[in-house]
């Protein structure tokens, strides 16, 4: 092998942050030469102005240098053509055209979690469930389709320094997702700057059921996950249209409710539980959210009252397909600080009980295989 086979092979290997693929894969290797001691590298980026780029650059000249024989190195950076680009994001789909990779058939574990209604802390757990499972060693992509309360950027550290959730890197219509604790996270929040700034959502509160549909479906096609384990999607409280849209496009989504143990909140999440169910989703189990909370002296603080979960469970079984409660998670102010925080608490304090119950949920999800049974077949209207 020359010295230039060796700079090849040792730059090659470089990975994209982004992409998280070595270079070489990427065709993003042109003219390498070794003279006198002085590599010379080309390498070409997707686009101009690639926030990697910086990276990516040291990384390569670090790996040419490396290299026996290799004194200096001269390091050219330009830019992939359109048609080198398409090639790339064909590659990248897998060489088939732009279509939704996580319908039926997917390898990918789907799993949307829902609630009947907001502030059950239905984001919390699926934000601190993403980081546990990643953190179990699987691959974890997270699609915050909660379009009229996102907060899973916030929760999970991802801002930018202008305090806005970070926009997706794009390569022609293909979005790379930010990357938060191991997970792959995408969310409408990345996409709602006013001009002035201001994060706020309002701008996605008068979107209607076709623009949310595309959203949803857009988040599925055209964001490059790559080969995932699993897919958490944070949805929507209650059955309106986001459900509705996912359930068609992912009728073979495992479907997760979170209740508190109050009643009044278990009645309403029963509903979209059977909701999923009609398009053929399955309900794998109820996570209680908010239960009761031992105190320092002892006594218990049970602010909702209890036997919410339990009560969905029951309501959401039926012959032949049992669900179960999966966690009874107490209120913690823990768990809540860190989620404020932007490190979910499984990560950042591990031993906290309402932790500890979120990662008892990742280690049963991880152990059970998804399968058909139970699933019943789509209702689909005339
Ligand atoms: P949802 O997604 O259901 O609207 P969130 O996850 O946004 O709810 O949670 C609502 C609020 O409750 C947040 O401030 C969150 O930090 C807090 N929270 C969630 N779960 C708990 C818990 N077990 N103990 C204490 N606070 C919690």
């Amino acid at each position: 092998m020359t010295v230039a086979d060796a700079v090849r092979r040792a730059v090659g290997a470089v990975a994209d942050p982004e992409l998280r693929r070595p270079i070489g894969e990427l065709d993003m290797l042109r003219d390498i030469s070794v003279d006198d001691g002085v590599a010379h590298v080309a390498i070409a980026l997707t686009i101009v102005g690639c926030p990697a780029a910086d990276r990516i650059a040291a990384d390569v000249r670090q790996a040419a240098a490396s290299v026996d024989g290799v004194a200096e190195v001269a390091l050219e950076v330009g830019v992939m053509t359109p048609q080198e680009r398409q090639a790339l994001t064909e590659r990248l789909r897998g060489g088939k055209a732009r279509e939704m990779p996580f319908g039926p058939g997917t390898l990918t574990r789907v799993i949307a979690v829902t609630s009947g209604k907001g502030g059950v802390g239905k984001s919390t757990v699926t934000a601190n469930l993403a980081v546990a499972l990643a953190a179990r060693g699987l691959a974890v992509g997270l699609v915050d389709a909660d379009v009229h309360g996102f907060s899973i950027p916030g929760q999970l550290g991802l801002v930018a320094p202008d305090g806005a959730a970070p926009q997706p890197t794009r390569i022609d219509d293909l979005m790379l997702p930010p990357v938060a604790h191991g997970v792959k996270v995408i969310s409408i929040g990345m996409f709602l700057r006013r001009a002035d700034g201001d994060r706020s959502p309002l701008g996605a509160v008068a979107w209607r059921g076709p623009m949310l549909h595309r959203t949803v479906q857009q988040f599925l096609t055209d964001v490059y996950f790559g080969d995932l384990d699993v897919l958490l999607l944070d949805m929507p409280p209650g059955t309106g249209d986001v459900a509705i849209s996912v359930g068609q496009l992912l009728p073979n989504a495992d479907v997760l409710v979170v209740t508190t143990p109050q009643t009044a909140a278990s009645d309403v999440a029963v509903r979209s539980g059977l909701v999923a169910r009609q398009t053929g989703q399955r309900v794998i189990g109820v996570v209680e959210n908010m239960a009761a909370m031992a105190l320092p002296d002892g006594t218990t603080l049970d602010l909702f009252g209890s036997g919410g979960g339990a009560a969905v469970a029951a309501a959401l079984s039926s012959e032949g397909h049992e669900v179960p409660l999966l966690a009874s998670i107490p209120l913690s102010p823990t768990l809540r600080k860190d989620a404020d925080a932007g490190i979910p608490a499984v990560l950042a304090h591990p031993d906290d009980a309402a932790s500890q119950a979120i990662a008892e949920v990742a280690a049963t999800l991880a152990a059970t295989p998804r399968g058909l049974s139970g699933r019943s077949l789509p209702f689909r209207p005339q």
